[in-house]
């Protein structure tokens, strides 16, 4: 018998179903009669802050980490296991225990950008020279790589082509199998799991306006899967509702799961598969997978591009004279643009940590079309906020949205006036978030700033007391941007 020892290093992948490294780990364990040792560290790094001085992981996101990690502690506790928590560098502590508690290997999953490069090479370079093996696998895309028509560094420059050949030609591994046991700990201290005061942050208080009291770990997600797919059948009238922005159920709400790896995009797919084969297979069943091809796909592009993705040129390498306005950023963020589709989604996500795609994609098209501002302050505000940030997903759609994707195909804007019409007929959505606005009939509550003196006295809303006036006029601003931007390109 030996007494050598096998780390599972967690990091965005917090769950047991479909967990590659743990079942390469496990059958690692069996041959060798080793014990396992499930790890998760704090990183520092992380909790610092962004290049334009947000918080880089904000209350709400750090909250839903803190959840993730209670639950899967939890679960290898009820598997015989534990997960043992430190703060500090992850390739220092590993190393460290390593050498302490005689491990052989270290598994992990592995990840495209270039912060968890870094780590991920040093922890390597330190292994090396103890003689120890570290084991890395790809398990966050629904496609593995090794399964794709092309090699990341001939990856398609548009996401149609990618998708084409992707969906002709690829196939969808199956999921691993969840362990029903694991081996008992080495004697360790397993670590207290922290506070979101000792990351420096204070518990956000949650606002009942949320679309959902969303819960980080892996049993919730199953939960919302379970809720989604099957109680509440929504995934068979997914593509018609998607657009929407106002309720828990108009989308999957899976993101701040899968950001996490609480939730494993094959075990959604062979869910989805599953509700195909007994309910009904149609466009919203197709769709829901074909959204994430397109989460595969910018993890995919990040792999192929690394930090091309986060420079203000972006993907495709376009100096244009962004603006640094902080007094309208300021605006931006705290939703008091005059706009109030806008203001609503600003003010969502400043409460909630999270936004619909369709507010994503207007507060992007209106910071960076309408106001002329960096884009990079933008996807760092998303960073800091979103409880679903993926680093790849994010900095790839503001890429596209800023229009320096490497897919983007020129100057293109969203209308906002139009999309609130489209979107938001009613008013409903905006009420919801702009209580002020509540008594304005539906005709007039997009557009208030054309509300005459009168009309203003008759719904309660003095324009520039009780609401801003527009900082922009939406058509001028465009028309200026797109000189800016032509000029770049
Ligand atoms: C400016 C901007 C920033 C964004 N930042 C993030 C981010 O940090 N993290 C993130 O997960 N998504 C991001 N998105 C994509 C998208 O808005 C969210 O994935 C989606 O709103 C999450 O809600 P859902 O799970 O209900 O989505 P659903 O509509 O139910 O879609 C199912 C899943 O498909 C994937 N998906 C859907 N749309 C996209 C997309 N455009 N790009 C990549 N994956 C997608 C997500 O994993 C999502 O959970 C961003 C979009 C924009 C425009």
């Amino acid at each position: 018998m030996t007494n050598q020892n096998i780390i599972v290093w967690f990091r965005n992948d917090l769950r047991l179903h479909d967990h590659e490294a743990l079942d390469q780990a496990l059958t690692q364990s069996k041959s060798s009669n080793s014990q396992l040792i499930p790890l998760y560290c704090f990183d520092p790094r992380q909790f610092g802050q962004t290049s334009f001085g947000f918080a880089k992981t904000g209350a709400f996101r750090a909250q839903f980490l803190l959840e993730s990690i209670a639950d899967l502690r939890q679960t290898l506790r009820s598997h015989g296991s534990d997960l043992i928590i430190r703060q500090g560098l992850p390739e220092e502590i590993i190393a460290e225990m390593a050498q302490e508690l005689n491990v052989s290997a270290v598994y992990y999953h592995q990840e495209v950008a270039s912060e968890e490069l870094k780590v991920e090479a040093a922890l390597q370079a330190k292994l090396v020279k103890l003689g120890m093996k570290c084991h890395s696998c790809w398990g966050s895309t629904l496609y593995h790589p090794d399964n794709l028509p092309f090699e990341i560094a001939n990856l398609p420059e548009v996401f149609t082509n990618f998708r084409n050949q992707v969906e002709k030609t690829s196939i969808v591994n199956p999921t691993f199998p969840t362990p029903q046991t694991l081996p008992n700990l080495p004697i360790i201290s397993v670590g207290e799991l922290p506070q979101l005061e000792d990351l420096g942050l204070t518990t956000p208080e949650f606002d009942q306006r949320a679309v959902l009291s969303f819960k980080g770990g892996e049993s919730s997600a199953i939960a919302r899967l379970n809720h989604y797919i099957w109680q509440s059948d929504q995934l068979k009238i997914y593509k018609e509702t998607r657009n929407g922005m106002l309720g828990a159920d108009y989308s999957s709400k899976f993101s701040p799961w899968l950001a996490l790896g609480c939730l494993s995009p094959r075990y959604i797919y062979e869910q989805v598969k599953q509700y195909e084969h007994e309910r009904i297979a149609n466009d919203s069943t197709y769709w829901l997978i074909f959204e994430l091809l397109w989460r595969d796909y910018f993890r995919l592009i990040m792999a192929k591009h690394g930090d091309h993705l986060f420079r203000q040129s972006g993907l495709r390498g376009l100096a244009i004279a962004w603006k640094e306005d902080w007094e309208r950023f300021a605006l931006w963020q705290a939703g008091e643009t005059g706009f109030p589709l806008i203001d609503a989604n600003m003010r969502e996500l400043a409460a909630t940590g999270f936004m619909s795609n369709r507010g994503r994609q207007n507060v992007a098209s209106f910071l960076t079309k309408n106001l002329g501002i960096n884009w990079q302050m933008g996807a760092e505000w998303f960073e800091s906020l979103l409880i679903d940030y993926d680093v790849a997903s994010n900095w790839g759609n503001w890429n596209y949205n800023a229009g320096v994707g490497n897919d983007a195909r020129g100057f293109r804007y969203f209308n906002i006036l139009k999309q609130s019409q489209d979107y938001d007929a009613q008013g409903e959505y905006v009420k919801h978030w702009l209580p002020e606005l509540a008594a304005l009939p539906s005709t007039k509550v997009h557009n208030p700033a054309q509300l005459i003196a009168v009309e203003q006295s008759r719904y309660g809303v003095r324009l520039g007391v009780d609401y801003p006036n527009p900082i922009v006029d939406l058509i001028k601003s465009v028309q200026a941007n797109e000189r800016i931007y032509n000029a770049a390109s």
